[in-house]
């Protein structure tokens, strides 16, 4: 109850203290329901359901990804920022940003930071749902649009972002061999606490990070971002064929803390109303 005082507190503060504090102003355990004072009333909320039945089936170009098959030139540095694990997108060897082009976007989109949702011992926590399905976690790499500077600049702009999301599911494997999703989920027992951080060591490309999943089937529509202040500058790209972890790599997740202290669990939002946006498939001949 205490926790739930102060945070109805800090909603009187001005609305540039909450950007400039990280974790203390907003969490997760309503995911979402209590953020009305936080999140624009916008008609473009995510996340969405995502039906492949009721989806327009789309024949244009698909989306390219530029510099994604390439090594990064530093390791990642990931980031406990009360909310989720999250690191910054590193040039690859050759000094180059991996961006993307394509589907439904104008120009390039740079590859800025990475993060994770995911859920607990006892539930799921993707925050789109597929075809019903809800998945362990999700991944998001967020994009900004080459017009603007910085994300700070895109994210107030419509066409800012661009977020490609990746549903992870936990197989069992008897054998599980080391991958770099691995090494990086099993990483974040080094950042148990908000503002920790730690450096994963050993070398991977963006493409090698996601698994490798198949970057030619994909559900996209305009959205928005899905943590306070839900700017509704997103064109999201949701991969439908996932990437595979251990429940040992996953559970790591769900020992962090946020800045409460509480278990940092369920860090996904409710699903939103469509209202009258469409949702486009892309789904490769065959
Ligand atoms: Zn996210």
């Amino acid at each position: 109850m205490q926790a739930i005082a102060f945070h109805k507190l800090l909603l009187l503060l001005p609305l540039a203290f909450y950007q400039s504090t990280n974790g203390m102003e907003w969490n997760y355990l309503k995911n979402g329901k209590d953020w009305e004072d936080l999140c624009s009333s916008g008609k473009h909320q995510s996340p969405i359901l995502l039906d492949s039945r009721t989806a327009r089936k789309w024949v244009l170009p698909g989306i390219t990804f530029w510099h994604y098959y390439r090594l990064l030139k530093r390791p990642f540095y990931i980031r406990n920022n009360g909310h989720s694990i999250s690191l910054d997108i590193p040039v690859t060897s050759n000094g180059r940003k991996p961006f993307i082009t394509g589907g439904r976007l104008k120009g390039r989109y740079y590859a800025d930071g990475l993060h994770f949702h995911w859920g607990s011992y006892k539930s799921r926590g993707s925050e789109h749902l597929i075809n019903k399905r809800r998945f362990d976690a999700e991944i998001h790499i967020v994009h900004r649009n080459e017009k603007y500077r910085n994300i700070a600049q895109a994210v107030r702009q419509k066409d800012g972002l661009a977020v490609v999301a990746i549903m992870v599911a936990i197989v069992r494997k008897d054998n599980a061999k080391s991958t770099p999703l691995s090494r990086l989920m099993e990483a974040v027992v080094r950042v148990p606490i908000e503002d920790s951080n730690a450096t994963v060591f050993g070398q991977s490309s963006l493409d090698q990070l996601i698994g490798g999943v198949s970057h030619r089937d994909f559900f996209t529509y305009e959205g928005s971002l899905t943590t306070p202040l839900c700017d509704e500058t997103v064109t999201w790209i949701v991969f439908t064929e996932t990437t595979t972890v251990t429940m040992s790599s996953v559970s790591k997740f769900w020992l962090l803390r946020d800045h409460w202290g509480h278990r940092l669990i369920n860090n996904y939002r409710i699903v939103q109303d469509l209202n009258n946006r469409t949702v486009f498939y892309k789904k490769r001949m065959s």
